[in-house]
């Protein structure tokens, strides 16, 4: 049977049968790989630890007729630390379900995905950093990597350059922040589309449903547009191959007003991916229950 090795990080999988798993996982050599992992369903056997999520393993796969099989698995890291705070394991799987929504696109080139993936992990487990902040971070190398990033220092609209003074609101069906102007224009077009909808201007053209959300932006104050811009600053840091203690060696500290710009980024963040993905992610559902 033909074999070839991977390293990769299992980022979700099912049962087969009674006591073997399909494990998905993200690899530095060719993007996402569905392969079983024999015996995993078993407690306490070794396959069992090295299937679950967000484990790194270096493997040797066997390809299969229908499915590939793990023949070898070797531990590079179970992010241990990451496994016992609950907050943070869970911005981890949220990591791995939105690496799963866009593998496709990550594919190309699948080692820069895979290194930016294991620091970001790497950084949740050390915890020295706010996990929203680590979060946005990561969206912001996410969404670089797949060619989306969001206009943030430019108006979306008239691409005159934003400053704190004239941002509004952020638009993610046209992918960035728009300036104050543009941002009047288009509450003014909104408004007009309510009316519409109650009948009054009966004879006006309904805008179709992507005009009417273009124009529901979320806004955006000085703030949060800050943390976004420096999230975004990160992405070559996070994408770096660098040995472990030289990622990032300082802690970001947050004032007591940074707090709630940081909630409201990270929203905004999670909702642009969400509409980009056309999905919606649910592990940090989790989160709203704790
Ligand atoms: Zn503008």
């Amino acid at each position: 049977m033909p074999t070839y090795n991977l390293t990769a990080i299992n980022i979700g999988g099912f049962s087969l049968g009674e006591s073997d798993k399909v494990v998905s996982m993200f690899s530095t050599e060719r993007g996402l790989v569905r392969a079983v992992a024999k015996g995993a369903k078993k407690p306490g056997t070794k396959m069992a630890g090295k299937s679950e999520a967000l484990c790194v393993n270096n493997l040797l796969i066997a390809k299969g007729r229908s499915l590939d099989i793990i023949t070898q698995a070797e531990s590079i890291d179970t992010f241990r630390k990451l496994r016992v705070d609950l907050v943070r394991l869970t911005f981890g799987l949220y990591y791995a379900e939105l690496t799963q929504a866009f593998a496709e696109g990550l594919e190309e080139d699948s080692a820069l995905y895979y290194q930016t993936l294991f620091n970001a992990l790497k950084l949740q487990e050390r915890a020295a950093d706010d996990a929203r902040l680590l979060a946005l971070e990561f969206g912001m190398a996410l969404l670089r990597q797949l060619g989306f990033s969001p206009e943030l220092t430019v108006c979306v609209r008239c691409r005159h350059a934003l400053t704190e003074y004239n941002i509004t609101a952020f638009y993610p069906n046209l992918g960035g922040i728009a300036c104050n102007r543009c941002g009047q224009q288009a509450k003014a077009k909104a408004a007009v589309s309510e009316i519409d909808l109650t009948g009054y201007y009966s004879t006006r053209e309904k805008p179709d449903a992507d005009e009417e959300y273009e124009e529901r932006g979320i806004f955006v104050t000085p703030l949060v547009w800050k943390l976004l811009v420096s999230a975004d600053a990160c992405c070559d840091e996070l994408a770096a191959d660098l040995p472990e203690d030289d990622l990032r060696p300082r802690r970001r500290e947050l004032s007591a007003s940074q707090k709630p710009a940081l909630d409201a980024a990270h929203r905004l963040l999670q909702r642009y991916l969400e509409d980009r993905a056309g999905k919606h992610m649910r592990s940090l559902d989790l989160l709203k229950q704790i």
